[in-house]
């Protein structure tokens, strides 16, 4: 399908003015592109306890803001196209600086199969291979393989995070575990536990998308009777007794998390947590050895940690 792009660049002091004003027209789904977002997260990278960030975000810190909104090329999108310039011509009255400019773009069948091009089998274990829907993939000696396309949930597979998580697995889950993976994303460490022997999994995500994305993944694999994908806040409400924790969150939430998943791992269990910056490796392990847990081994990919521990007697 094509589409319209209504690409607006506006002064920085007008932006909240133009956005007022394409929202308050029925414009909500903006796509927005401040600057001045980015420095504030630069500039203080605790504010928003966030570890990843793309870094697309930090060039050229002077530009002007822009707001994207997208149309479609028929004759609601035509509508759309002229109430989204009145709008614009309106706010312009009102003083403010801005400009635009409409693009029709692609067909997003050519978008798409870019992304094929990019996305073939990847091997993230020893054992375990993802592969998109649309490439075959024989499998050698003992590999499993993981069905997965891309889509708007966390988890390829590709993120050294994952990765580790997945390797961790395979050494250290032992044939016919409970296992529970918070903060599941598209379900892959619940499915790559399901392939090596996992007896259930209970997958947990606070995203609604991921959710959706997680158990639509589970059953592609034909692992829906060994996994179940639910929605929840870390293991809030949670009554689930596991032999193995995985959790690729980032470094606060594993802290967050490590004295709940004390609770819900029988003892000698095995916890696996993922996501972890180096600077914040040290004080994640203080966090999970205070929760009752025996460092076993500390992984590192580039600048990421992965924690393996065990729990001991309560
Ligand atoms: N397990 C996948 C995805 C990791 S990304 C992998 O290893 O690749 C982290 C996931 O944690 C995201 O899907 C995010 O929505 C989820 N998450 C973030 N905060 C959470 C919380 N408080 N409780 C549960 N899930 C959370």
């Amino acid at each position: 399908m094509r589409y319209r792009e209504l690409k607006i660049e506006t002064g920085r002091e007008d932006l909240d003015a133009v956005i007022a004003e394409l929202a308050g027209g029925g414009f909500d789904s903006l796509m927005i592109d401040d600057p001045d977002d980015a420095r504030e997260i630069l500039d203080d990278p605790g504010k928003y306890k966030y570890d990843y960030y793309n870094e697309e975000i930090a060039r050229d810190l002077d530009r002007r803001p822009v707001i994207t909104l997208y149309l479609g090329c028929d004759e609601e999108g035509a509508a759309g196209l002229q109430k989204a310039e009145e709008l614009l011509r309106r706010a312009e009255e009102g003083g403010a600086d801005l400009s635009y400019e409409v693009n029709t773009t692609g067909d997003d069948s050519e978008w798409l199969y870019k992304w094929q091009e990019n996305f073939r089998p990847v091997r993230v274990g020893e054992r375990i291979v993802v592969k998109p829907s649309w490439e075959s993939y024989e499998p050698a000696g003992d590999d499993l393989v993981i069905e997965m396309d891309p889509g708007m949930a966390f988890g390829s597979g590709l993120h050294e995070t994952t990765s580790m998580c997945i390797k961790a697995l395979e050494k250290y889950m032992p044939e016919g575990a409970a296992v529970l993976d918070v903060g599941t994303g598209t379900g892959i460490l619940a499915i790559a536990a399901a392939l090596l022997g996992a007896s259930g999994c209970l997958g947990i995500d606070i995203d609604d998308e991921a959710v959706r994305v997680g158990s639509e993944n589970t059953a592609r694999n034909g692992l829906a009777d060994k996994i179940d994908i639910i929605k929840g806040d870390l293991t809030e409400g949670v009554d689930y007794k596991a032999d193995v924790i995985a959790a690729n969150l980032m470094a606060d939430l594993v802290m967050r998390l490590s004295p709940a998943a004390a609770e819900h791992i029988r003892e000698g269990g095995i916890y696996i947590t993922s996501g972890i910056l180096d600077i914040k490796e040290d004080i994640v392990r203080d966090a999970v050895e205070k929760a009752g847990f025996e460092v076993l081994e500390t992984i590192a990919d580039g600048e990421w940690r992965a924690i393996v521990a065990r729990r001991g007697r309560a």
